[in-house]
């Protein structure tokens, strides 16, 4: 394409970055001027899928791609609202010829892509969508039936197998017509939001290209031995890179396949298991992915869920985990799993309660991923451990934390406890450590109520 419209659109949404862009670099190279778009959303307050870490990680992407569009001779354009009458007002008022913007695979962003087509249609304006976000879209892994995988490992080999799409660059200039208006950039009070934490990680293309190159300057050769041990900084921590499209995934996927062991890379295609799993299957959002564990009977949430939400379980590697969570915005995969395990199986409360604490909570909060996780966890989704594979929180600490590293640097009144207390169970009505929680539950013994909860909701579905 080459000058094929006056004037352009670039819609941003989960592509925050000027470099390896292929919905902004088709806008550059076919327009003569482009106008780089950022739609707020306008909710205000609390919202059940964001919070204040994640949202204070976004005013910074924006920041930083406002910076880097201005370096390009652009200038970013915000505006608030529902994206089918903002960009209808847009299109209208500066004329535009053509939109154009990366697909986002699951149904919420399907929907509003089709109506953009139609609106599109009816104004007599161009559309162009992309793939960006990931390797390969759900409908380029199938089986040989055309049925979507539901298992990992069968999905994983296509994926592997398949060639990759190459990065494209970065366009020489953004040239944006003047007198746009915009908004200014955003602010945690643009949501009447306000942020009680750390702030830990720095949101924003350069942010994330540092990131990506500390990991991969040695650091994921060694990803298989490390990987689960929590205590030491063993993974890529490009989740919320990936999440806000800071970093490419080609890029990423072409440095990894050169400097980084080959189970990272069988990482990345987890994380597009899950994408196609949310865009084959979007009822995996309310419902169990197994028809067969729909309705089980979970317990109502009590001071038991308050504790867990507030790290004060008298487990300490949960409450390590929640305390990470609390503070930083991350936790580490291993034990996410433990924790999501602990909430459904040794709490017996609903994984879509702490599926939307993790949502709430996550710099990289993503619905594919996080439901993906908690379902895995429950036992209820796709490819997920079987109901009666419980982790025992005390084991898995043994096995993963057996110093209690990572314990220590989060539950502070657990640091001079020995080692061997952060791993087994006290005897009943005893705690791990003076001054520190007494264990809500006793593991054993939940763990046989979970069982019987499942059989018995087996039987009754046959
Ligand atoms: C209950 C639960 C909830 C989760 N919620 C999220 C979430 O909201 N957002 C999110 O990005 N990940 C989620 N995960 C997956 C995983 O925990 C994170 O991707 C990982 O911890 C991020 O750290 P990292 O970038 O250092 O990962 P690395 O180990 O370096 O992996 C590289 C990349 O691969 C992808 N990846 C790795 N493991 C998984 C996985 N199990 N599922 C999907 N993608 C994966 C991520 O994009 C990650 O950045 C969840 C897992 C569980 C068990």
């Amino acid at each position: 394409m080459a000058n094929l419209f006056r004037k352009s659109i670039h819609w941003f949404r989960r592509d925050l970055r000027v470099r390896d862009n292929q919905g902004l670099m088709a806008a550059c190279e076919a327009s003569e001027e482009v106008i780089p778009l950022y739609l707020l959303s306008d909710w205000s307050g609390d919202h059940s899928w964001t919070g204040p870490k994640r949202q204070n990680f976004l005013c910074q992407c924006l920041a930083s791609l406002s910076k880097n569009i201005s370096h390009l001779g652009g200038q970013l354009i915000i505006r608030q609202g529902r994206a089918l009458q903002e960009l209808e007002t847009l299109i209208t008022e500066s004329g535009s010829e053509a939109l154009f913007l990366n697909r986002d695979l699951d149904h919420f962003g399907r929907e509003t892509e089709n109506a953009l087509k139609e609106l599109c249609q009816r104004l007599g304006v161009a559309y162009h969508d992309y793939k960006d976000m990931v390797l390969h879209e759900p409908h380029e892994v199938l089986k040989g039936d055309g049925t979507s995988y539901r298992v990992y490992t069968p999905y994983s080999r296509p994926w592997l197998a398949l060639e990759k799409p190459k990065p494209t660059g970065t366009p020489k200039k953004i040239q944006t017509p003047p007198e746009i208006a915009t908004l200014p950039l955003p602010t945690l009070k643009t949501w009447d939001l306000e942020f009680d934490g750390e702030d830990v990680l720095t949101g924003g293309e350069r942010a994330a290209r540092d990131r990506m190159e500390s990991a991969l300057s040695g650091r994921l050769e060694s990803y298989d031995d490390q990987r689960d041990i929590p205590s030491l900084l063993g993974t890529s921590r490009l989740s919320q890179d990936l999440r806000f499209g800071t970093i490419s995934v080609r890029e990423l996927y072409h440095k990894a396949k050169e400097r980084a062991s080959p189970q990272y890379l069988k990482e990345l295609a987890w994380r597009e298991f899950y994408f196609q799993i949310l865009s084959h299957f979007p009822e995996v959002l309310t419902h169990e992915f197994k028809s067969d564990w729909r309705g089980l009977p979970w317990y109502e949430p009590d001071e038991k869920f308050t504790a867990w939400k507030t790290g004060q379980t008298g487990f300490p590697i949960i409450d390590a985990g929640i305390r990470e969570l609390l503070a930083t915005g991350f936790m580490h995969n291993r034990v996410r799993m433990i924790v999501a395990m602990f909430l459904t199986k040794d709490l017996h409360l609903d994984w879509r309660l702490g599926e939307q604490f993790f949502l709430q909570h996550l710099i990289d909060g993503e619905i594919a991923s996080n439901n993906g996780g908690w379902q895995w966890s429950a036992g209820t989704g796709a490819d997920a451990a079987p109901y009666f594979r419980i982790q025992n929180p005390w084991s898995q600490t043994k096995r993963y934390d057996p110093e209690g590293l990572y314990i220590r640097k989060w539950v502070p009144e657990l640091a001079k406890a020995p080692a061997r207390a952060l791993y087994t169970a006290p005897e009943a009505g005893q705690s791990v450590a003076p001054g520190y929680p007494h264990p809500i539950v006793d593991h054993a013994t939940e763990r046989q109520v979970t069982l019987n909860i499942f059989k018995k909701h087996r039987a009754e579905q046959s």
